[in-house]
């Protein structure tokens, strides 16, 4: 009977309860004990609503208080020194959550130890630890997080799937601080691996799922034999046991060969995202063993075409498989948040349209059944997903006449700066007047519980827009008199009327929709809820422009206006698939292209338009990079380049590795960049500077992801590595990103220290200080 299976299942909760145990958690106001039970009853839920929906091979292990990379490598007691863990026996919580978020000095030594590289897993929005390993990491089985699991479920009585990430693609996604290779290290690190397989064995585990989505990038060199050597070690340590190894996100190309080479019961392919591997998959593949489907999308949020899938699981079994296939969700559904059914605000016709975790699985199971039991048995299923598609392709909503034609109007001269970037740059200078290093933030400030309130208190019409607006000024006013107070020399305004970056520009442009918990996990307690683009994209009205033009009143200074570019919009938005994600992009980027010039009109110098997910958009292979980034590039330069030479354009980026992409980055022709890079102790920075970026870096010198206020010596010792090998008269001060995530008690020293490791490297460096 074919199998109706799933990767992996969204831990946050419905009502994003991991985020509020963990909170009250990290505030004192929970116990380590409550915390768990809190995440053990979500993984109970979990379990019941998956069964519920009639799937078979339900996973375990998937779950993570954190991070599952993070926690994998606890597990495997690949943990740095300092972080308070003996090297025996299982971490406690207080490691496992220091080296997700720092620690304070004083805590395990005298030194701050600071919280693991946050970087994203492959090209979604979710976010892991890095973990950080050397030749000197002793891997050994410090706690069989898997076993566990799975006994849990199995006392209820649910035989389930564990998940573990494969070691391959565990050790890829490692950094070794000895810059050697971290392959290297699989032969110390399989037998732990063994160790795990044979525990679950002996608990009575029938399968277990093996993370590979290394699988569908470009290997490096040695990957192919690790893989080889790593699943001949892993079908050794447990004979008895089925391995599934997973891939997802990409097709497996070049790499089929070494997929099919590996000694295991199954392989999971994502046939949403590849749907054109399929007839190599299914020649290639051996058919005495297990094939999985991945036909249901787990990174967006539309249904699947019933007709379509069933088709395609058809043809596996035609080509062979005949009972041994599995159906499942292209990837963990971690991606997607959890159900349509609590959705009582949508559009009637665009909720038809959707499926998120939940609805996905009935999917599944609806297809899985398909295949067993014909058409017939799913007929009425069938005709209702064909209705919803005939119905969404009939909606005339969908396309707008007159953003075509603005698309159709598009000149190469509206991609490119009057000037060039010398050139601007000293005109800017000339009207601006700042001083050297000039002290900036990225632009948002506390998101306190007072501005969330406000919020709320409008959206329940306790307060009126006008009483609203009259609060968001008096917060504007406060933190545009503190900025000028310390010394910074570019302030901002605060963001206090925004309640995501992404989500406050998309309320104000038509073509999105909304959920009201469509959460999806981001990192640790942070969730997104992504709007949904469900039609074209236009503006019918400025946005910030009234609120930058009040803070600007305020002050003597420029005060910088902050835009989310149209890559990152689309790129943290469930995109419409209908058209092409270019055509989306170039519509968003036309919108804030308006934006961007009313601003100008309105007398602000500076316009910051924030592209964090530049990076995280570029497709996992290198042989489709050049298309992403062509249009990518446009569309930034697009809605960027409609000013006069004397207005600053910054952008700014973080959570990325530039490395393989600084040509583009530096053909966005921004005047000035923003990047992450104090969590990295600037190494981030040196991509900037073996590619000598033209024109001006603020590398970022607070790692604004951890709760620790950094000291102006530890600021300017950042600075002093940066100026080494920037000109001081392109280096800009600013923290890692926006401050919205923390606390006024953190915000206010660090900013004023920023101001202070400018001021001492200003000094230094014999530049005149700021007047
Ligand atoms: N301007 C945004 C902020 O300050 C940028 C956030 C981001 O890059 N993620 O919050
Ligand atoms: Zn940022």
């Amino acid at each position: 009977m074919t199998i109706a299976a799933n990767l992996g299942w969204p831990r946050i909760g419905p009502r994003r309860e991991l985020k509020t145990a963990l909170e009250s958690f990290w505030s004192g106001k929970k116990s380590e004990d409550d915390l768990l039970a809190d995440a053990r009853a979500l993984r109970v839920a979990a379990r019941a609503v998956q069964r519920g929906r009639g799937i078979s091979h339900i996973p375990c292990g998937d779950f993570a208080l954190y991070d599952h990379v993070l926690e994998t490598a606890c597990s495997l007691g690949a943990i740095p020194a300092g972080y308070g863990w003996s090297g025996e026996g299982p971490v406690p919580l207080a490691t496992l959550f220091a080296l997700a978020r720092g620690a304070p000095a004083g805590r395990f030594g005298p030194e701050p130890a600071p919280a693991l590289e946050l970087t994203k897993w492959f090209d979604t929005n979710y976010h892991y630890l890095v973990p950080r390993l050397s030749g000197e990491t002793r891997f050994g089985l410090a706690h069989d997080r898997w076993t566990e699991a799975y006994a849990e479920a199995r006392s209820e009585g649910v035989q389930t799937r564990p998940v573990l990430i494969g070691p391959v693609t565990f050790l890829l996604l490692s950094k070794r601080e000895d810059q050697g290779d971290p392959l290297a290290l699989l032969p110390s690190l399989l037998p732990a691996y063994g160790a795990i397989l044979r525990n679950l064995a002996e608990a009575g585990a029938v399968w277990v799922q093996v993370d590979e989505p290394a699988l569908v990038t470009d290997l490096p060199p040695g990957a192919h034999e690790a893989y080889a050597l790593a699943y001949r070690g892993l079908a050794d340590a447990a004979p008895g046991l089925k391995l599934l190894v997973a891939t997802y996100f990409e097709g497996l190309r070049d790499n089929l060969a070494t997929a099919c080479a590996l000694p295991v019961a199954g392989l999971h392919v994502d046939l949403v995202r590849a749907p054109d591997q399929l007839d190599a998959v299914l020649a290639a593949w051996p058919k005495d063993r297990w094939l999985s489907l991945g036909l249901v999308d787990g990174r967006n949020v539309w249904r699947t075409d019933l007709r379509a899938a069933l088709a395609v699981a058809r043809r596996a079994r035609e080509a062979g498989f005949g009972e041994r296939l599995m159906i499942a969700p292209s990837c963990s559904l971690l991606h997607v948040p959890h159900t349509v059914a609590m959705e009582d605000a949508l559009d009637p016709a665009l909720k038809r349209r959707l499926a998120f975790a939940v609805e996905k699985l009935e999917e599944v199971a609806t297809l899985a059944r398909g295949l067993d039991e014909g058409e017939g048995a799913i007929a009425a299923r069938l005709a209702e997903s064909d209705a919803v598609l005939a119905e969404a392709k009939a909606d005339p909503r969908l396309n707008d006449p007159a953003v075509a034609a603005r698309l159709a109007a598009i000149t190469p001269e509206m991609e490119r700066r009057a000037s060039p970037y010398r050139e601007r740059a000293r005109k800017q200078a000339e009207r601006l007047r700042l001083p050297p290093l000039p002290v900036t933030a990225i632009g948002s400030f506390p998101q306190t519980a007072e501005v969330r309130a406000l919020r709320s208190r409008l959206a329940r019409s306790e307060i009126t827009q006008a009483q609203y607006e009259a609060e968001i000024e008096r917060l504007i006013a406060e933190v545009v008199r503190w900025q000028d107070e310390i010394g910074v020399d570019v302030p901002v305004h605060g963001e206090f009327e925004r309640n995501d970056m992404v989500k406050y520009f998309a309320e104000h442009l038509s073509g999105f929709a909304f959920t009201r918990h469509g959460w999806v996990q981001s990192y640790g307690s942070r969730c997104v809820a992504p709007p949904i683009i469900w039609a074209d994209v236009s503006r019918p009205a400025p946005i910030t422009v009234r609120w930058s033009a009040y803070a600007q009143s305020l002050t003597r200074r420029p005060m910088k206006g902050m835009l989310t570019g149209p890559v990152t919009m689309l790129q943290w938005s469930f995109a419409r698939t209908d058209i092409p994600r270019e055509t989306i992009c170039r519509q968003i980027a036309l919108a804030l292209r308006d934006e961007v010039q009313d601003l100008e009109r309105a007398g602000i110098a500076i316009i910051q338009i924030d592209e964090p997910a530049f990076r995280e958009g570029l497709p996992l292979r290198r042989a489709d990079r050049a298309d992403y980034l062509r249009w990518a590039v446009a569309c930034f330069r697009l809605a960027s380049s409609g000013v006069r030479d004397e207005t600053q354009i910054h952008t700014h980026m973080c959570y990325s590795e530039f490395n393989d992409i600084m040509a583009e980055i530096a053909a966005l022709d921004a005047d000035v960049i923003s990047i992450e890079t104090a969590r990295s102790d600037m190494e981030l920075l040196e991509a900037f500077l073996d590619f000598a970026y033209p024109n001006e870096i603020g590398p970022g010198v607070w790692d604004i992801h951890s709760p620790i206020v950094p000291t102006a010596e530890r600021m300017a010792g950042l600075l002093r590595r940066a100026a080494n090998r920037i000109p001081p008269e392109r280096l800009w001060v600013n923290p890692d990103c926006g401050l919205k995530t923390r606390a006024w008690e953190e915000v206010r020293p660090a900013m004023a220290n920023m101001v202070e490791a400018a001021r001492i490297l200003r000094a230094e460096l014999a530049v005149p200080a700021a007047e």
